[in-house]
């Protein structure tokens, strides 16, 4: 049996695993469930489907904490990211991944949909305005911006026509921010809600094979809370950035060529490189490789510092998943 420990360096990166139910089609197909998940001590069990001997039979694994295929969105929200958006609120920043094969949940768990599923979006917005109606004596300045990152490309979600080039600048002061970008004044939920649905038309629209792209890009939606202390005049900013990662599959299993192999190549770039920027967070090192991949580059402000960091890793229970769930967990568990 090979049990690996938990390292516990940095409070300030999270690493939780969310296993989604079998889906209709594998039930169909008689697919056996080979994750078993033990909430309380934080370990995954995943059974070997093709184990040859008793020793490589089953692998475990230790996180922050896990969520089986009964949690539900609000557990999720309540006990893993409202403590984040607290801090973004008190001026911090804060990320939240969604990585993982396709399929196995990353869009279920930022977006989610309507009424008890709604994801984590949305209800970030729901806490974020919740906190600023109480709030008095803070004058309260919030914007948002939404853009995907394809092939190591950005594209502006909320400025669907716009033709000028982003590009990552240096800023002093406010870490790299990208040329061009539009960024979108909101005044409540329903509004942030609106700007994310937008962005989500613009993503889709243009494209002939709209899953494909969707699972090949990175879509990140970004949150400024700028705060204005009316007594004291300071002004704090807080900057949230949720991420729905492109697929981590890899090409071996969908066997391309050419400029899809490009594509993946790039894609898997990218995550790797944010991989090992969350292991060199967790590690306390002293260089931090944030110039490896535009994501990275982009995040670096919010990664790291006095920042908070959730990297939730998906997976799927279905023994003909096996493969890919061993190799989201070992990236999940060397980003912890
Ligand atoms: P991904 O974005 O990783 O490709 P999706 O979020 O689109 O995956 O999920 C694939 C399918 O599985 C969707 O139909 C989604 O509704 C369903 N699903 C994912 N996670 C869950 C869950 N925890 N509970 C119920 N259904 C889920
Ligand atoms: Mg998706």
């Amino acid at each position: 049996k090979f049990t690996m420990e938990k390292s516990s360096c940095n409070e300030s990166v999270q690493v939780v695993v969310r296993c989604r139910p079998l889906n209709e089609k594998e039930n169909d197909s008689n697919c056996t469930s080979v994750v078993k998940i033990y909430p309380s001590r934080g370990v995954i069990e995943v059974e070997n489907p093709n184990a040859r001997s008793e020793n490589e039979k089953n692998k475990i694994f230790t996180y922050d904490s896990v969520y089986d295929e009964r949690s539900t969105q609000q557990n999720l929200y309540d006990e893993t990211v409202r403590p984040l958006v607290a801090s973004v609120l008190e001026g911090y920043n804060g990320c939240v991944f969604a990585y993982g094969q396709t399929g196995t949940g990353k869009t279920f768990t930022m977006e989610g949909a309507d009424g008890d599923e709604k994801g984590i979006i949305p209800r970030a917005f729901e806490q974020i305005w919740a906190h600023i109606d109480r709030k008095t004596g803070v004058e309260f300045l919030v914007s948002v911006r939404y853009l995907e990152i394809y092939m190591e490309e950005i594209r502006d979600l909320l400025r669907s026509k716009s033709t000028k080039p982003h590009e990552l600048r240096e800023t002093n002061g406010q870490g790299v921010t990208v040329t061009n970008l539009h960024s979108q004044t909101c005044q409540s939920a329903k509004d942030m809600c609106r700007a994310m649905r937008a962005g989500n038309a613009i993503r889709t629209t243009g494209r002939t094979n709209m899953n494909e792209h969707s699972s090949r890009s990175h879509a990140i939606f970004q949150i400024v809370i700028e705060m204005a202390e009316e007594r004291s005049k300071s002004v704090k900013i807080g900057k949230l950035s949720l991420v729905d990662l492109a697929g981590s599959e890899r090409q071996s299993k969908t066997g391309a060529t050419g400029d899809r192999f490009k594509e993946a190549t790039k894609i898997n770039k990218s995550l790797s490189s944010l991989g090992n920027v969350i292991y060199a967070l967790a590690e306390n090192s002293s260089h931090i490789p944030y110039r490896d991949s535009k994501l990275t580059r982009l995040l670096q402000d919010s990664l790291g510092g006095n920042s908070k960091t959730i990297m939730i890793a998906n997976v799927g229970p279905a023994s003909m998943n096996y493969e890919e769930t061993i190799v989201t967990l070992r990236y999940a568990y060397r980003a912890k």
